[in-house]
């Protein structure tokens, strides 16, 4: 079963916002737009790898697509964990292009491209796997679980990856597979375990632990790339022609160059808002950024979206009700 599902990134989402708020020609845009793409490529293929995992037998396995553990100051995050009563396995997700090739002599793995064969050093691409299988341990014992077999598996999405080594010895290539492999490789690993470490009771207790410590990555997007409010492009944008701003006319928000009229048009600016410039806002502050002078309309817009209230009258703040998450539906 599926103990917790994939969301997509934090930090994808907050770039996105910030691309479209930004003008076309800032000197942003070209380092956000291969950030996203590259973002948008990692979620790609671990959603690619769920897909796989998604087919096991719902009653025995407990599948957590991504999960970040503390660690004492810092955390720790797993593409993907899955606990059986006989082993956990940890699976990260790669997308190494052209050859992978490990030279044993000199205990360097390097990537070759398909187009140049050039040859160029790369990080070992265990190393993390195995520093999350440690980490795992350590937090399972401080937890009080019983110490049970981790098992790893690094799933290279791209199927037309080679993979080779310069002698005879290729254990570490039982360790990384493509990914229309992986159920084989999964299945390979539970023939291999007979002994039940985990009786049912210890796995929901685990499960039910491991969802309270999971703190998913929240990306400071204003510390990462410190922008200036003053650059943000504010204003409603038109559903039909994307013209900014929109204006409100007769209880709608009306596009002045192609004449659409919408009712809920401000929901995406206000989501980008508490996106980009603050988790809390204000009617002043949603006056200038939705670029709408009446207070009653901004009053009535904020309590149409159910979003949470605290304090009173001019003071009285807004915050989300929902995880940013959600905002890309
Ligand atoms: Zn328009």
């Amino acid at each position: 079963m599926i103990e917790k599902y994939r969301v997509v990134p934090d930090q994808i989402i907050k770039e996105i916002a910030l691309s479209r708020r930004l003008p076309l020609n800032h000197y942003l845009q070209p380092t956000l737009k291969s950030s996203i793409n590259i973002g948008k490529a990692g979620y790609k293929g671990e959603k690619e790898v769920d897909y796989y995992l998604e087919l096991l037998p719902n009653d025995k396995f407990r599948i957590f697509q991504g999960i970040r553990l503390p660690r004492d100051s810092y955390f720790f995050q797993m593409d993907n964990l899955i606990l059986l009563p006989e082993f956990i396995l940890i699976i990260e997700v790669k997308n190494i292009e052209g050859t992978l090739f490990f030279d044993q002599e000199h205990n360097q793995f390097y990537r070759i491209s398909r187009l140049t064969k050039e040859r160029q050093k790369m990080n070992d691409p265990f190393k993390q796997v195995k520093r999350h299988r440690k980490q795992l341990f350590q937090w399972m014992a401080k937890h009080g679980f019983p110490l049970v077999p981790i098992e790893y598996l690094v799933v290279n999405t791209n199927e037309d990856t080679l993979f080779d080594s310069s002698g005879n010895q290729h254990d570490m290539f039982e360790k990384i597979i493509h990914s229309e492999y992986l159920l084989e490789k999964v299945y390979k690993l539970e023939q291999k375990y007979q002994k039940e470490y985990l009786n049912d009771k210890d796995l929901r207790k685990l499960s039910k632990q491991l969802l309270k410590a999971d703190t998913p990555l929240i990306f400071d997007i204003r510390q990462f790339y410190k922008f200036d409010d003053a650059d943000l492009i504010k204003g409603v944008r038109c559903p039909q022609c994307n013209t900014v701003p929109m204006t409100w006319y007769k209880r709608a928000w009306q596009c002045d160059k192609c004449k659409h009229r919408s009712k809920d048009a401000h929901k995406p600016a206000l989501h980008d808002f508490f996106l980009l410039i603050s988790p809390a806002t204000t009617n002043l502050k949603c006056r200038e950024f939705l670029k709408c002078d009446s207070t009653d309309t901004i009053r009535y817009l904020l309590k149409s979206m159910n979003f949470k209230t605290k304090g009173i009258k001019k003071g009285m703040q807004y915050t989300l009700s929902f995880p940013p998450s959600q905002i890309l539906k």
